[in-house]
Formats: structure tokens, C-alpha cells, sequence
């Protein structure tokens, strides 16, 4: 029987005969290539094409209804329902799913067939307006935080009708999926998403509000807009095989690091491998197909890593769609042999993954397409620019009050090894704005617009220069956590595995309640007698002294922010536990129950259910180590141990010296320190046994866990570089990183 060693050998013996993944390129008939724009989409029913097929009339009833966020009336689901149907079963499709997204970070799909008996027990294809709208998928087993019991498992998924349909291919079936919200039977939200429109929608009303206050009467609807640059690691899916830390955990346990890892940094934008290439290609075709806009694509700065943006959308389409691309990557990169790795932190030593969230504001006259304008665009006019302004203050409102939530929003076990690290944002939330406007705050904040009119305050600030802060010219710290870059912040924190729901979600409602607050404060001060140009700078100014603590424009990475961040009462919150109580402060609390986009219940679900996800992925990571450990590397060990004990015998049997005795003896250490170590780990698990609550399981797991995982690898790794490379199971990090 072939040993994992020889398997380990094999594959890097074989990875040379890897060729790059052929797959015939969109054409038409006469094999004429298809343009993008030719083919992009054809998978979608999207607001286009239910204009295209659907009567006048109830195109009109259905776009009124999507407006005013209310119910959709029967004839015009019903209508939809038929056309859809109609339109999938010509393209082969036979079945149907609600396609959500319960609080696992994944989505979550059921498959019905369109299949059905009619009157005459004839099997024809039948799909309804009720069943496009609602479906009721036993929801027992989705994570609830304690908010169902199980003898009320019933749970709904409606259709968020403002995120187009897609068919899913695969080889032998092609599946409509229906974006859904997931609520229980009370209506409390089960899932990612409904919060998430809530959230859009509060901060619609806030921001129209503050908007026709300023004079801009013709803004009737803002939504928040994001585009999620996605970065992964791939590796050949032969060596991710046979690492079942990566298998089971995500992240590599163990592994002592290569002789060169990024130092050269030779890979950061580098010439992209053609069998990378390769799978790119599909990738993209295979999302444009389903309407996903992917924009750019470029290797990342370790080795391994890469990176895949697309144009930002309207947040809750671009959430589905950046659920969709990890998705499409996992899907793809396995018909090219290789594994996509989504984790923060799959291998120690170089850089993680993270999702910068790029997110900004936006006018538009329908919930679908992104057309108006940015809200965080500085403009040309002293009146857009104050605009700008007022809308600037209340980012920096949002964030200095709630940058604790924000910390929570990014939390996981994952994400504890990308932040404070250094190479990722620090477990600090400050935000980044750059010189320019940095130095015209601090005018502000110096009084120099004070009493006078608007035009000439403006004028005088030098902010009528606002213009040339177009995006080029921003100054880019990638160290800061919320960087603006010159029209929109770029939330750098969030981790490349998760979701941008929550992140999203809490940053809108941050954003809506300060917003809320400078259109109060403003009326206030006219009230008080203040005509409404003073007010506006009145408040500005107030708010940018406010907010003073949480800019920084510095090297966040550095010790001295950190010791800095202390005296200005910033929050700094390394790890999972202790970040996600800040979900469930007050101000938290008093932010997202006001403003309808938790209810109480619901947000306590959240706590409960990410505090369970964080201490059952460091028990898998556990329970994974002890496995490696017992049947992998101290039998590896033994072996060499062994085969050395052989040759010093047969040495020693025959007069010669042994110099192996030296090695037998640094080996006998470390495997007697590994088996100590290897105790530690059993002691963790019973102290999680005898712990009282999932909130007690996690803080040990942030201590003691993470530490004793530390303490085993540490001793692999040396061993690593002491066992002869024919015995040792696992593939190494120069192998997996470097060898395509
Ligand atoms: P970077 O230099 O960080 O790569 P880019 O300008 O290429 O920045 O944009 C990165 C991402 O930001 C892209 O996905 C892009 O579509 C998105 N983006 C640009 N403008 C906005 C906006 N107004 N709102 C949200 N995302 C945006
Ligand atoms: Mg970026």
C-alpha cells in the first residue's frame, strides 16, 4: 500500500504534466467568438428581460411595487411566474430552489422539479406565482441563535424580487435560482439578507431626507452600493487531498515555513501562469453568463494568491454576487485541478485573504441598476461639495460611534489571524482620508467658514478645489481599516470566507442614524435662530471635532498606533469572543432595534449564532490537529526514529561510528515535546466539556485553544525540518505554494 509519503512524492512528481484546462469559448453558430457583452447574462431574468416578456401593464404594477417595498400582487407574480417558467424550460432548466442565506456565511438552496400531475394525472411542467414568491424548506437545521425551537421549525423563504434569477449549470442538470429572504414563522429574519434591505432602506429614507433638507429636491432614493474585491489562494487539489487540515479547517494547522515566502515580492501583480489563466477564463465566462460583472483579475502579493474584482453594484445584488463568486470559484477551480482556498489565513507566514469592501452611496430611480450619483463624490460645484461634506461628516458619525459593531460585523475565527498581524488592518477601527481632506477638516475644525455664506465659506476653505480630490489622486494607506479613496471607503477588514452582509448591513445603519442626527442638528440650529447655511457648517464643524479620534493617518500597523489608539479611547479588540459582544452593547442595540433593522430577538441570535460558529471551528481545528498529530506526524517520526535506530545498531555491530546518534537523539526531544504538547490539547477539550455556556467555550478557545494549537505546531514544524523528506506525509508549504 502506497504511504501518505509516497502519495506526497507522486504528486510532485506528476504536477509537471498539468496542462492549462481548455473549454470552448462562446460562439455563435458560424463559430464566430461571442463579445462579452454578446453572451453576458444569458442565464439571468433579470428586470430586462421581464420588460421583454411580459405584458406593459404588469411590468408597470411589479416595478411600483418593488418601489414602494410592498407585496406583489397575484396576477403580476403569477405573470412572472409563467414567463419565467417559459423562458428556463426553453433553456433546458427542470427544477427550481429559493436560494438563500442562513447565517452559515454560505448559501442554502432546495431543489424542486417543475414537474407536476395535471387534472387528467398527465405529467406536465407547472410553476406558480405562489410558488416563485414563498417556499417553506424544513428550516430545523439552519443555525437560529436560539430564536426557534425546534417544534416550530417552520421556516419561510420569500423572494427578494430586486435580485435577478439565475440558472445554475452543472454537468446534467440546470437549476433556476431564486434569491430569497429566509424569516421563521414569527417573521424574525433567519437570515443574512433581510436586514440587509432593511438596512438600504433606512438608510434611503435618512439620506433623502438629509438631501431635500440641503435643497437636492430631486433625490427620492439612495442606495448603498459595494463592490467586494475578492482575494484566494489556489493550490493543485492533489496536495490539498492530502492535508485534511485544509480539508476540514480551511487553514493549513501546521506546516514549517519555505525558505523564500513573499520577501521578493516577485509574485504581486506578476505574469499570471497560464494554467491560472486557464481557470480565470472559465471563471469569468461562467460568471458573466450569470450576470456577475467581474472587472479585474491579478495575482496577489503572496505566492499562491490572487485576486478577483468586479464593478460595484447596489449592495444587495453585489452581496448575492459575491456569494455567487466564491461559489464559482470552489465550482471552477476543482475542473482544473486545483482547490480554491477562501480562508483568512490558510498558510502562516505570508499574507491572508481579505474581501475589501468598497461601498459608497448612491442616487437612483429604481432599486436595480446603479445609475445616479455618488452621494461621496466631492462634485464640481461648492454645492455638491457641501454636499459631499454633510454626507462625509455622517460616514465619520456612523463610524466613530459605532466602530466596536464594526469590529463585531468582521469577526470569526478566520479573521482573528488576518487582524493585527502585520499585513492586514489592525483589530482597530480608524478611518483613513487622506491628506487633502484631512487638511480641509482641520480648516474646518479651525473655524475658517464659521458665520459666513455658504458660497463664499466654501470658496475661502479652498474647498471649491474639492474636484481635483478625484480617485487618482488619494493617497493610499493600505494599512487603515476604512479608507476613503477619493469617491467611495474601502471597509478593508472584512475576511475574504465572509459574507459582506453583515458589514454592509451595520455600516448603512451607522451611517442612516448619523445621518438622521445632522438633519436634526441642523434643524435645531435653525430653530435657534441660525439661518440654514450657518447651521450646516455649524454642524459640520461640530462633527468633524467630534469624530477627531477615529481619523488616522499613520502606519496602522505600527506599535505606536496601537499605544496611541489606547489614548484616544479607540476600542482595540484582537479576538472573536470579546468583539462580538460589542454586537449586543447598548449603543449597538439602541442603533439597529430603532432603526427597524434588527429586532432585539433577532440581533441576539446573531451573538449566540457566531459565538457557536467560532467555538465549533476551533474544536474542528482541535479535534483536526490531534488527528494530524496521532496518525500522520508522530508516525512519520517513529518511522525515521526507527530507521536511524537501525543504522546506529548495525553502526555500532560493526565498530563504526554512529553519527546519526545526534539526529536520534534532537528527534527523541521533539517527539517527547510534541507528545506533551499533544496532551495540552486534550485538556483544552476538557475544559470546554465542563464549560457552562457557548460564550464561556469561546473566551477558553481564544486563550488557551489558539494557544495550545500554537504549542503542537510549533513543535511539527521543527519537526518537519528534522524527519528525511521521504517520510513526511504532508505536502510542505514550498510545495503547495510554489509547485503549479
Ligand atoms: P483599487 O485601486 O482599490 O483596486 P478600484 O478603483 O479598482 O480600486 O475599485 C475597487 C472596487 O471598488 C471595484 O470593485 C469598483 O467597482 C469598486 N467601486 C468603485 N466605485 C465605487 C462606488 N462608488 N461604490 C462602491 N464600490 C465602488
Ligand atoms: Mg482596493
Amino acid at each position: 500500500m502506497e504511504s501518505s509519503a509516497q502519495s506526497r512524492l507522486s504528486v510532485i512528481r506528476d504536477i509537471h504534466t498539468r496542462i492549462p484546462h481548455r473549454v470552448a469559448l462562446p460562439a455563435d453558430s458560424a463559430g464566430r467568438p461571442l463579445n462579452v457583452s454578446e453572451y453576458y447574462g444569458i442565464n439571468t431574468f433579470d428586470l430586462e428581460r421581464i420588460k421583454a416578456l411580459l405584458p406593459k401593464q404588469l411590468v408597470a404594477k411589479f416595478m411600483n411595487t418593488i418601489e414602494a417595498g410592498r407585496k406583489l400582487d397575484k396576477d403580476v407574480a403569477d405573470g412572472i411566474a409563467n414567463a419565467v417558467k417559459d423562458w428556463a424550460i426553453s433553456k433546458g432548466v427542470t427544477h427550481f430552489c429559493h436560494w438563500f442565506q442562513p447565517q452559515t456565511g454560505l448559501t442554502a438552496e432546495k431543489h424542486d422539479a417543475f414537474v407536476s400531475f395535471d387534472d387528467n394525472g398527465k405529467v406536465i411542467e407547472k410553476f406558480s406565482g405562489s410558488q416563485l414568491i414563498q417556499s417553506e424548506p424544513d428550516a430545523s437545521s439552519f443555525p437560529s441563535g436560539g430564536m426557534r425551537t425546534t417544534f416550530e421549525a417552520r421556516g419561510y423563504t420569500a423572494w427578494d424580487p430586486t435580485s435577478p434569477m439565475f440558472i445554475r449549470e452543472t454537468p446534467n442538470t440546470k437549476t433556476l435560482c431564486i434569491p430569497s429572504v429566509f424569516i421563521s414563522y414569527h417573521g424574525d429574519a433567519l437570515d443574512e439578507k433581510a436586514p440587509l434591505l432593511r438596512s438600504n432602506e433606512i438608510l434611503s429614507a435618512r439620506a433623502v431626507e438629509l438631501a431635500q433638507l440641503i435643497g437636492d429636491r430631486t433625490i427620492k432614493r439612495v442606495i448603498s452600493t459595494l463592490g467586494a474585491e475578492q482575494e484566494y489562494f489556489l493550490i493543485d487539489r492533489a496536495f490539498y487531498n492530502l492535508r485534511q487540515d485544509l480539508v476540514m479547517s480551511g487553514r493549513t494547522l501546521v506546516g514549517a515555513q519555505p525558505p523564500k515566502g513573499q520577501q521578493l515580492e516577485d509574485h504581486y501583480f506578476g505574469s499570471i501562469a497560464p494554467r491560472v489563466q486557464a481557470f480565470m477564463g472559465e471563471f469569468e465566462m461562467e460568471l458573466y453568463r450569470i450576470g456577475v460583472p467581474v472587472k479585474t483579475r491579478h495575482n496577489e502579493v503572496a505566492p499562491a494568491q490572487y485576486e478577483t474584482a468586479p464593478i460595484f453594484e447596489d449592495a444587495s445584488v453585489a452581496i448575492d454576487h459575491n456569494q455567487m463568486t466564491m461559489d464559482m470559484l470552489r465550482r471552477v477551480a476543482r475542473r482544473h485541478g486545483f482547490e480554491a482556498l477562501l480562508h483568512e489565513k490558510p498558510f502562516a507566514g505570508v499574507n491572508g485573504s481579505g474581501k475589501h469592501c468598497n461601498w459608497s452611496m448612491a442616487v437612483t430611480a429604481s432599486g436595480e441598476e446603479v445609475d445616479g450619483e455618488n452621494l461621496l463624490d466631492p462634485g464640481k460645484t461648492p454645492r455638491e461639495n457641501l454636499r459631499f461634506l454633510l454626507f462625509l461628516v455622517g460616514v465619520l458619525k456612523g463610524v466613530h460611534r459605532h466602530s466596536g459593531l464594526m469590529r463585531a460585523a468582521i469577526a470569526s475565527s478566520g479573521n482573528d489571524h488576518r487582524l493585527g498581524a502585520n499585513e492586514a488592518p489592525p483589530a482597530i477601527i480608524s478611518v483613513f482620508l487622506g491628506n487633502q481632506l484631512s487638511n480641509i477638516l482641520d480648516q474646518i475644525e479651525q473655524g475658517i467658514a464659521s458665520s459666513e455664506g455658504t458660497e463664499t465659506a466654501v470658496l475661502k476653505l479652498g474647498v471649491s478645489k474639492l474636484p481635483v480630490i478625484a480617485k487618482d489622486n488619494t493617497d493610499r494607506n493600505r494599512t487603515s481599516p476604512f479608507a476613503f479613496t477619493g469617491n467611495k471607503f474601502e471597509f478593508r477588514a472584512v475576511g475574504s470566507s465572509a459574507s459582506p452582509a453583515l458589514p454592509v448591513t451595520v455600516l448603512n445603519g451607522a451611517v442612516a442614524e448619523a445621518l438622521g442626527e445632522v438633519t436634526a442638528r441642523i434643524k435645531d440650529a435653525v430653530a435657534k435662530g441660525q439661518s440654514q447655511d450657518q447651521a450646516i457648517w455649524t454642524v459640520i464643524r461640530e462633527i468633524v471635532k467630534e469624530t477627531k479620534s477615529v481619523r488616522f493617518e499613520g502606519n496602522n500597523y505600527s506599535g505606536d498606533w496601537h499605544k496611541e489608539a489606547a489614548t484616544r479611547g479607540l476600542l482595540n479588540l484582537p479576538k472573536t469572543p470579546e468583539s462580538l459582544e460589542q454586537l449586543v452593547a447598548p449603543s449597538s442595540k439602541k442603533m439597529l432595534v430603532e432603526l427597524g433593522i434588527f429586532s432585539e430577538i433577532e440581533l441576539n441570535s446573531r451573538f449566540h449564532v457566531r459565538n457557536e460558529q467560532y467555538v465549533k471551528n476551533l474544536l474542528i481545528e482541535t479535534d483536526c490537529l490531534k488527528h494530524m498529530v496521532d496518525t500522520q506526524i508522530l508516525p512519520a517520526a517513529f518511522a525515521y526514529h526507527a530507521g536511524l535506530a537501525e543504522g546506529i545498531a548495525s553502526a555500532k555491530a560493526a565498530g563504526i561510528d554512529a553519527p546519526q546518534s545526534a539526529v536520534a537523539a534532537r528527534l527523541g526531544k521533539l517527539i517527547a515535546g510534541l507528545q506533551d504538547k499533544r496532551t495540552e490539547l486534550d485538556g483544552v477539550v476538557a475544559k470546554i466539556d465542563n464549560a457552562k455556556s457557548e460564550e464561556e467555550k469561546a473566551k477558553i478557545l481564544s486563550k488557551d485553544g489558539v494557544a495550545s494549537l500554537l504549542g503542537v505546531r510549533q513543535y511539527c514544524d521543527e519537526l518537519e525540518g528534522v524527519v528525511a523528506d521521504a517520510y513526511w506525509p504532508l505536502p510542505k508549504y514550498r510545495e503547495m505554494l510554489f509547485l503549479i
